[in-house]
């Protein structure tokens, strides 16, 4: 049988070990003879796991003893609603940098809760229409004297393949939507005030929504809001206000496991960096696709191409598939194809896409 290799950008490849050990434990977790699905999340059991999955994230992450870390229910778009309601109360402003869809969507969602005057958005994305190369120019705020209680963005834009390496000097706190990024290479966590993830690229199934909060965003005055979207409330009930997601919550805690195991972060940032050249290097190099981004903003893990017949596009996708490689096709609202090439991805499988490019 050929080996399939998932190039999907979410839910995504979940590394091999990890599905192998949760399908060995499956029924029989932790020697209970029963599933982690099955334990109540207030027994020792599953506590155990919790606080190793958070030391585990906070040793990847080299995350400071001032954060929180919050594993919460409805992904990346649920931390779009609970970073407004909980820091901007009736007066509090914000400004959102856009730099591609997902960005513009988490700033949409924010208007939606507070009254337009309380988000302001800016526009750092240099390509105006379609065919331009598309990169990015962060905005120098020196001197900047406006008041917002946070600035958010998104420094890994999963549907146009636009990634942001430089770090974004902000007199104000940075929020970062790190959902496609998170894990995949090494960042300075002091720098953010709140890093907030869906987990359904880097750290396991979807559904769970991890947020890293600096401790003193808590202070800030929050909007009413469902209680389970609470940072405070969070804190208050280590993560459990209400039934966590626990199965997905044991998977990430595998998935941490595993990471720390192969060597953690620095170590798949290197392979995640090999993958990416390796496979923008084909697309470079062939006469039927191109890429579109600036190579400084090119993403370590969503590879965005397209091909030059466009007429082409089914074809290569059906061939594509019938050699293993599957989930090739671009995001519906900006079509052409993408690679997301997340941690779990091996250099195997990159290498295979990348010989079949040169081959078709
Ligand atoms: N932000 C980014 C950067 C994403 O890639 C996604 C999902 N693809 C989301 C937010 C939304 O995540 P979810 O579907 O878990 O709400």
């Amino acid at each position: 049988m050929t080996k399939t290799y998932n190039f999907c950008a979410g839910p995504a490849m979940i590394p091999e070990p990890v599905m192998k050990k949760a399908q060995a434990e499956l029924i029989n977790w932790n020697g209970l003879g029963t599933s982690v699905m099955e334990v109540s999340h207030r027994d020792k059991p599953f506590l155990a796991l919790a606080k190793q999955a958070e030391i585990d994230l906070r040793e990847l992450m080299n995350i400071p003893d001032n954060y929180h870390v919050f594993f919460m229910h409805g992904g990346g778009r649920a931390q779009f609603a609970a970073v407004v309601n909980n820091f901007l109360g009736e007066q509090g402003r914000a400004l959102y940098l856009i730099s591609g869809q997902w960005s513009q969507l988490a700033a949409d969602e924010a208007k939606k809760l507070v009254p337009e005057e309380q988000i302001d958005t800016v526009s750092i994305s240099n390509h105006q229409n379609k065919d331009e190369t598309k990169s990015v120019t962060l905005p120098d705020f020196t001197g900047d004297v406006r008041q917002f209680r946070y600035l958010h963005y998104c420094p890994n834009e999963t549907v146009d393949g636009i990634e942001i390496f430089d770090d974004i000097d902000s007199p104000w706190p940075i929020i970062a939507d790190m959902s496609s990024n998170i894990l995949s290479r090494d960042i300075d966590v002091s720098k953010f005030a709140v890093i907030y993830a869906g987990a359904q690229k880097n750290i396991g199934p979807s559904g769970l929504s991890i947020a890293i909060v600096r401790e003193d965003m808590l202070q800030l005055p929050s909007l009413p809001q469902p209680t389970i979207f609470s940072y405070q409330a969070q804190l208050e009930n280590n993560s459990m206000y209400n039934t966590p997601p626990t199965f997905a919550w044991y998977l990430a805690a595998e998935v941490f496991k595993w990471l720390k195991q192969i060597g953690g972060v620095s170590y798949i940032e290197k392979i995640n960096r090999d993958k990416a050249e390796l496979l923008y290097a084909a697309i470079d190099a062939s006469d039927n696709f191109y890429n579109d981004v600036a190579s400084q903003n090119r993403s370590l893990m969503n590879v965005t191409f397209h091909m030059k017949d466009k007429s082409k596009q089914a074809h290569f996708l059906t061939e594509a598939e019938s050699h293993g490689l599957v989930a090739l096709k671009g995001h519906r609202f900006v079509g052409g194809l993408r690679a997301s090439i997340y941690n779990a991805m091996s250099m195997e499988g990159v290498n295979t896409l990348a010989q079949f490019i040169k081959r078709y």
